[in-house]
């Protein structure tokens, strides 16, 4: 038997539709095999706060062994869990074809999926419902409202108290106009493909960016005009599903995935690539759906048209297909990989595209912040949230930047919210805005 994990994992299709999936005992066997796998190594227990949660367990109970643990208990290790998956794809040596075959996000998930079949909190699916909570906040006044409470102390402790949104937490405000429905058509330019790019792009414009923050789908539309790249934005978009997949929501999952990928695969088959500015959207198209779907050729074509924009522009640089004609340098630029880029396995492209720029000095954090899509946001969880991300928010800090940056932009907020002053004169801008200011757009 060998460890280490000089092999790239092969991970197992998640078989959820099957009666094993969520047969209560053996979700708890598999959780104790791994729990004592995990035990014995304890290499994750810096990575967040499920591994120390399982280790003080263990290490409380009479056997110091896990047999000692509680079953009740296994569900305080799964809560601390967001299925970030750092630790199957940056540190654990026993992932398949390992044959301890361990596969701790995968166990978490099915530990979540049995307890969101016994009923989950109103807040919870509240939470997870990102694009019909966007579709009602798209009313103007009701985005009024929605900001006006979200700024108002007493409204929050309320909030606090009646739904469980911790009142410290800094949510994103609610843009007036939908990106959707303000996106700029693109000129008519000819299509140049690449070795390995498609020269034309389809934007899955994401429910963050659609509702929350819309400039940075502006900025990317910029960015691809200006360098003579044709796009269209999907319609008919829902929700990628993963804030349902980090619930354990794998029904609401499959609604999703039937409303977005017939149309996405269309785009794919037309010769498109598709690019998703969230990493954690791009990642639920590359993985999640393909490992539930292995067999859905159409599921499979999204995963192979789908980038990170980052990811699709490095390569049109390499390909000589990327103006570089850069007109305004970026200073000292903080920049944070998100756990859900890192786990793409495509490299630091974001890093190498802003290090392009004259004048930039860009300073790497890969860490995870702690925030994760929702969990960050709830009472019981955000001052977890905030420790694991303490350490992020002091390496941001020390090279005195002229911006914060990460390409997740719910990281980059609680960064900044966690830097607090330490941030001193930086700017949170998202490495797109960057990009198009530094293209001088
Ligand atoms: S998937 Fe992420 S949050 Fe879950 S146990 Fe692994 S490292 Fe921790
Ligand atoms: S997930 Fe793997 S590396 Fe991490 S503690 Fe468990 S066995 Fe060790």
């Amino acid at each position: 038997m060998r460890e280490g994990s000089l092999e790239a994992p092969t991970r197992h299709p998640l078989d959820w539709k099957s009666e094993a999936f969520r047969d209560p005992a053996k979700v708890e066997k598999e959780l104790e095999r791994v729990f004592d796998i995990c035990h014995g190594c304890r290499r994750c227990v810096s990575l967040c706060t499920t591994f120390p949660t399982l280790f003080d367990l263990v290490d409380a109970s009479p056997t110091l062994e896990v047999d000692g643990v509680k079953k009740e208990d296994y569900a305080k290790v799964v809560d601390q869990c967001y299925l970030c998956d750092l630790c199957y794809m940056t540190k654990c040596p026993y992932v398949p074809p390992h044959p301890w075959n361990v596969d701790f996000p995968h166990v978490m998930l099915r530990a979540k999926a049995l307890k969101f079949e016994k009923g989950i909190k109103f807040r919870d699916r509240l939470l997870s419902s990102t694009d019909a909570m966007g579709k009602l906040a798209a009313i103007p006044v009701v985005a009024q409202t929605v900001n006006a409470v979200n700024q108002n102390g007493v409204a929050r402790k309320v909030l606090e108290t009646t739904l469980g949104v911790h009142k410290d937490r800094e949510l994103p405000p609610y843009a007036p106009h939908k990106f959707r429905s303000h996106a700029v058509e693109s000129p008519p330019f000819p299509v140049r493909d690449g070795k390995d790019t498609p020269g034309k792009v389809a934007i899955f414009a994401t429910c963050y960016m659609n509702y929350n923050e819309p400039q940075l789908g502006h900025d990317l539309l910029a960015v691809l005009s200006h360098n003579e790249i044709p796009y269209v934005v999907v319609d008919k978009e829902a929700c990628c599903g993963m804030p349902k997949l980090e619930l354990g929501d794998l029904r609401g999952v499959d609604l999703l995935k039937q409303r977005n990928i017939p149309v996405l695969a269309r785009h794919a088959r037309d010769g498109y690539a598709i690019l998703a500015p969230v990493p954690s959207c791009a990642l639920m198209f590359k993985q999640e759906l393909p490992l539930m779907y292995p067999d859905d050729a159409d599921v499979l074509a999204v995963r192979d048209a789908m980038f990170d924009p980052f990811e699709y522009l490095v390569l049109r640089k390499k390909e000589k297909l990327l103006k570089s004609d850069f007109k305004q340098p970026l200073g000292k630029v903080a920049y944070h990989i998100p756990c859900h880029a890192r786990v793409q396995n495509m490299g630091q492209k974001t890093r190498e595209m802003l290090e392009s720029v004259p004048g930039t000095q860009v300073t790497v954090v890969e860490r995870c912040s702690g925030h994760d899509g929702t969990w960050g946001v709830k009472s019981e969880y955000f001052d977890n949230s905030m420790k694991i991300g303490r350490p992020v928010f002091r390496m941001m800090a020390e090279p005195q930047p002229d911006y914060v940056s990460s390409d997740c932009p719910i990281a980059a907020r609680h960064i900044m919210q966690g830097m607090a002053d330490d941030a001193g004169k930086a700017v949170k801008a998202h490495p797109l805005t960057l990009l198009r200011k530094a293209y001088g757009l």
